[in-house]
């Protein structure tokens, strides 16, 4: 079969979806087409994919390919250089039913690999997870970068620094990294969730978790989410917990947001007033900024300063580590391929695996997720 790796056109998508690591495999019982450049913002020159066994080619060989390996959703004139029938696999987001559509349309057989179901067989091919970790990691790394002090306690002899004081909103796989991360730092840490599993974690990774308590069964019902993702919380709660983050808002130095809903806009959690309180030269990184925001004052790319707090709303953080980000999500890719390509290499589609019924968004013009 042909593979095609094209290099992502999105801006500031810098992340590529084969590695020589992953191609090597690939190659061995595929021909792969790597666009030339496609792996230079993540750090892989075009040599390495040759000696990996991939051939160099243009964008319109590479998506040309019968089995199209992406980041990102192809745009227009990317699905025109596509072949009807060809197989795209890719962070494509399920919720775009636009793309979905255009898709569909050109008789294209796609997975989107983020909307596999968490469960244990679908780990190594979990991108979301893998991406997410890194952002966690960034966004720690961005708000020390802005901080114009200290992270860990320091006892010099000019006197002692206090450890800057840390609050995760949201916990995840990219809050309970951002927690991990902060902590090596040195910084004091207090996150929040709205699952009630989350306090355990959050409490092993030696932060304090801000409990909001549930007061009737329906709240603690809802809390519990499904197939461990949130929804969204019952309004008196979400007032509760808008109360106690204002009151840990104004003791922090950063505060780092991750809260989403799958497919709805990020929920507000530092309100207008709470950045108001906060102390001058604090830092927000605000990483739910694609689905809207968990600040309203947050905008989209931008640093900005908003009452002497600095907000910042720089999107995809993966593409910030874009070296690391691609080994993993090409590892991911690669996971998922041994789901739909058999040990001989041809392609195997069965639309009766858990996985590959998730994943899988159109085939034969047919949208397949409603
Ligand atoms: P996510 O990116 O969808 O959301 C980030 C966090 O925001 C979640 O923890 C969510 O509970 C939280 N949140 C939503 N509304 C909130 C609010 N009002 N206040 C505070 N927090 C709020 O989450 P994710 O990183 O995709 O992880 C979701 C869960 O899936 C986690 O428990 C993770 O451990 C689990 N997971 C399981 C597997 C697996 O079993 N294979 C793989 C990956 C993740």
């Amino acid at each position: 079969m042909k593979i095609g790796v094209p290099a992502e056109s999105r801006p500031g998508e810098t992340r590529v979806a084969a590695t020589p690591e992953t191609v090597k495999k690939l190659a061995a019982q595929h021909e792969v087409i790597v666009q030339a450049g496609a792996g230079l913002h993540a750090s892989v020159i075009d040599d390495a994919y040759a000696a990996a066994g991939a051939r160099i080619g243009s964008a319109a060989e590479a998506f040309g390919a019968e089995l199209v390996l992406k980041v990102r959703a192809p745009n227009a004139d990317e699905r025109s250089l596509m072949r009807p029938g060809a197989l795209l696999v890719g962070m494509l987001n399920p919720f775009d039913t636009d793309n979905l559509a255009a898709m569909a349309d050109r008789r294209l057989t796609a997975f989107a690999l983020e909307a596999a179901p968490r469960i244990t067989r679908a780990q190594s091919m979990d991108v979301l997870s893998s991406q997410a970790n890194i952002a966690g990691y960034k966004a720690v790394m961005l708000a020390a970068n802005a901080y114009q002090r200290f992270m860990p306690m320091l006892m010099t002899a000019a006197g002692t620094v206090k450890a800057a004081r840390v609050l995760i909103m949201g916990v995840g796989v990219a809050g309970l990294q951002a927690i991990a991360t902060a902590k090596r730092l040195g910084a004091v840490i207090e996150a929040s969730d709205v699952r009630p599993p989350v306090k355990e974690q959050v409490e092993s990774l030696g932060a304090k978790f801000i409990d909001v308590p549930f007061m009737t069964d329906e709240e603690r019902e809802i809390a519990q989410g499904v197939g461990g993702y949130a929804r969204p919380m019952p309004a008196d709660w979400m007032r509760r917990q808008a109360e106690l983050v204002h009151e840990r808002a104004r003791l922090a130095d950063i505060i780092v947001t991750t809260a989403l809903i799958p497919g709805r806009k990020a929920p507000v959690l530092i309100s207008e007033d709470t950045v108001r309180a906060m102390k001058p030269g604090s830092v927000i990184v605000d990483m739910a900024i694609e689905q809207g925001g968990n600040c309203p004052l947050t905008e989209l790319g931008k640093t900005v300063v908003k009452h002497g707090v600095t907000i910042i709303g720089e999107p995809n953080l993966p593409a910030l580590v874009a070296a690391d980000a691609s080994s993993l999500y090409a590892r991911n890719v690669l996971d998922f391929l041994k789901l739909i390509v058999d040990k001989e290499g041809k392609l195997a589609i069965d639309r009766e695996d858990e996985i590959v019924r998730a994943v899988m968004l159109c085939a034969d013009g047919e949208v397949l997720r409603k």
